[in-house]
């Protein structure tokens, strides 16, 4: 629907793009509306020139480019303006001052102004803009400065001197030979590819589905990512007995090279997984593709208070990340178990690896998963990513979501659960376009779907660092947690990958193999075992034994690459697993098969569910916070 007809704009680029300056200036008078023009004429220089025509108001006009997008990181895209120039409708040049980094000022600008300058665009990812002579991605607000007088105002956005064939596809309506979004969020929340992408859509749930590919043809079947799709859009949509948007796309970049990550958006995700794993591993692209789907809901629209309104030129800080990211990723799991894309050991092994993650890390005894939230903005310090001093939100959140889950189906007999939880946030603020209050807004959802008073989770366990009581939760379900210690490969370093950037070396164990190879600090890891580092990186060295030559391509401070080589060691590791109890009720089976598959208890069930012995309370409840 938003694909300009390839015919018709190469017969007409040139005279579009006068014609727009002529109707944008025309427009002044009637129209409040700000108009960008992006040109994509240098993609060899991955240089970006955009228009942007003001219309009349104030004298002094504020222009300011966002400092972070999506990714909760400050990243300043402001370093990549290269000139800033400014003249009346009639071609009189204004004053432009600079007033910050990321903000500039035009005098004179009462009957109207023409803003130009020009940025480089150069960064893959779902979380970057770049336009090269392959294509052009491009997350609008790291490209496009908004008027600070009228950032709520509609906009329509003209894209011009594209190459020769490029199409375009992106969730905006199309309008005026361009497109149009009723404020600047809007439009920045709605990703833009342009080039010459694959195209398929499907029906489901009474919902339009667009799948937009940019790989190379034999690097994926269409066919079977559709066919997934379909599953994981029906599961979900089902899931939350909603569907709050006519036409959703998925946008797909698979790359030869290091690539991994999803964004979500209000009516899109966008998605990179590298060209191999697509390949070999299925379920890695349907996990991802559950997980930035979910958050068409969890955060986009079921949206903590503290993310609004947002603020461009700084950090929106919030406790809630371990709800909007975790319980996302514990609905990533619920959404594949109901799609049958996992089965019941695969998503309790999930569950035992990410217990193991979260008790590795010393610090999950001393940061909170409210304090990891608020931290986020750190994760792109290597310091900040030892497992000694951050635990991940991520990891933390979907555990928490699992132990929720299971908390309120205690509470509650079995009558409402994690679903209920969600579905309850939706009717009650994203419905009403309200946002909710954090922890705290969790909290009133959790207890008023299962009529307990559920403070003792919220306390011990998301505001406090306190030892989760796994077997407590599980008990219900007839799981238990067991610990196991290995010996394992012990690689001589920790790493971690910081979304955008490749996977980086955060500590180096002093003294050890990996410190006499030379690898260091800081090091950027380009290659493992010869394959490009990315998503599967951690399975690949979780795959290593004792005694096994690990080879790494690094690129160091001074970006020379180097060629690293070493014995791995061994080391003693605990490993959790989640693990049958010894003896397993019907009843507890029966819970289980509700909690994994949806199924109704039965009536048996719930009488069971009383009796003392199979249903013991959690644990760490403070005295008097008995459930009701
Ligand atoms: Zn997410």
């Amino acid at each position: 629907m938003n694909l300009l007809p390839r015919a018709v704009r190469r017969a007409t680029r040139v005279a579009l793009c006068a014609a727009i300056f002529a109707l944008s200036v025309t427009a002044f008078a009637q129209s409040a509306t700000v108009v960008y023009t992006v040109s994509l004429a240098s993609p060899e220089q991955h240089l970006i020139e955009v228009r942007i025509t003001l219309p009349e108001g104030a004298a002094q006009r504020d222009l300011q480019l966002p400092v972070w997008n999506a990714l909760y990181q400050i990243r300043d895209f402001a370093q990549y303006v290269n000139w800033v120039h400014a003249t009346d409708p009639a071609g009189k040049p204004l004053p432009v001052r600079k007033l910050e980094t990321s903000r500039w000022q035009i005098q004179n600008a009462q009957g109207g102004a023409v803003v130009d300058y020009q940025i480089y665009a150069d960064s893959p990812s779902p979380f970057g803009a770049q336009l090269n002579p392959h294509h052009a991605f491009l997350n609008l607000a790291e490209i496009l400065m908004y008027p600070a007088d009228a950032r709520s105002t509609p906009l329509r956005l003209h894209l011009d001197h594209l190459s020769e064939g490029w199409r375009v596809a992106t969730p905006l309506p199309a309008s005026d030979g361009g497109f149009s979004a009723e404020n600047y969020d809007r439009l920045v929340d709605s990703p833009v590819e342009i080039g010459n992408f694959q195209e398929s859509d499907f029906e489901e749930a009474g919902g339009h589905f667009r799948v937009i590919v940019d790989a190379e043809a034999g690097d994926y079947d269409m066919e079977r990512i559709v066919a997934a799709l379909h599953k994981i859009t029906a599961s979900a949509t089902a899931w939350m007995n909603d569907r709050p948007f006519d036409t959703y796309m998925f946008f797909y970049h698979f790359p030869r090279g290091p690539a991994g990550g999803g964004m979500e958006h209000a009516y899109s995700t966008a998605i990179d997984l590298n060209a191999d794993v697509v390949k070999q591993r299925p379920d890695a692209l349907a996990g991802v593709t559950a997980h930035e789907f979910f958050h068409l809901w969890n955060v986009k629209r079921i949206r903590p208070q503290t993310l609004e309104p947002i603020d461009y030129t700084r950090e929106n800080y919030t406790r809630a990340l371990w709800f909007s990211e975790g319980v996302t990723s514990t609905a990533e799991g619920i959404i594949q178990l109901r799609a049958g894309l996992l089965d019941e050991k695969q998503y309790l092994d999930r569950l035992g690896e990410e217990i193991t993650e979260l008790e590795r890390r010393p610090a999950h005894l001393t940061q909170s998963a409210e304090e990891s939230s608020l931290d986020a903005w750190l994760e792109g310090d290597a310091y900040y990513r030892r497992p000694e001093r951050s635990i991940s939100y991520y990891n933390k959140g979907e555990l928490l979501g699992v132990m929720l889950d299971l908390a309120v189906r205690e509470a509650s007999h079995g009558q409402a659960s994690l679903r209920e939880v969600l579905q309850w946030m939706n009717t009650n603020y994203a419905k009403k376009g309200r946002f909710f209050a954090d922890s705290a807004g969790v909290r009133e959802a959790a207890e008023a779907v299962s009529h307990a008073d559920l403070g003792w989770f919220f306390t011990s366990y998301v505001a406090g660092s306190g030892e989760v009581p796994w077997d407590d939760f599980f008990r219900s379900v007839g799981l238990r947690v067991e610990q196991l210690s290995n010996t394992v490969a012990d690689p001589g370093f920790m790493a971690s990958r910081n979304f955008d950037a490749p996977m980086s070396v955060g500590a180096v164990t002093p003294g050890g193999e990996a410190e006499r190879a030379g690898l260091q600090v800081g090091d950027a890891i380009l290659e493992i075992q010869g394959k490009p580092a990315g998503q599967e990186s951690r399975q690949q060295l979780s795959r290593l034994n004792p005694g096994d030559v690990l080879t790494l391509r690094v690129r160091g401070r001074r970006a020379v690459e180097r060629e690293l080589k070493w014995k791995v060691g061994g080391r003693q590791e605990i490993a959790y697993e989640v693990t049958d109890l010894d003896q397993v009720t019907a009843a507890q089976r029966s819970r289980r098969t509700a909690w994994l598959k949806g199924e109704a208890q039965t009536a048996a069930d719930s009488s069971a569910a009383d009796h003392p012995g199979t249903n013991q309370p959690i644990t760490n409840q403070p005295a008097g916070a008995a459930l009701k």
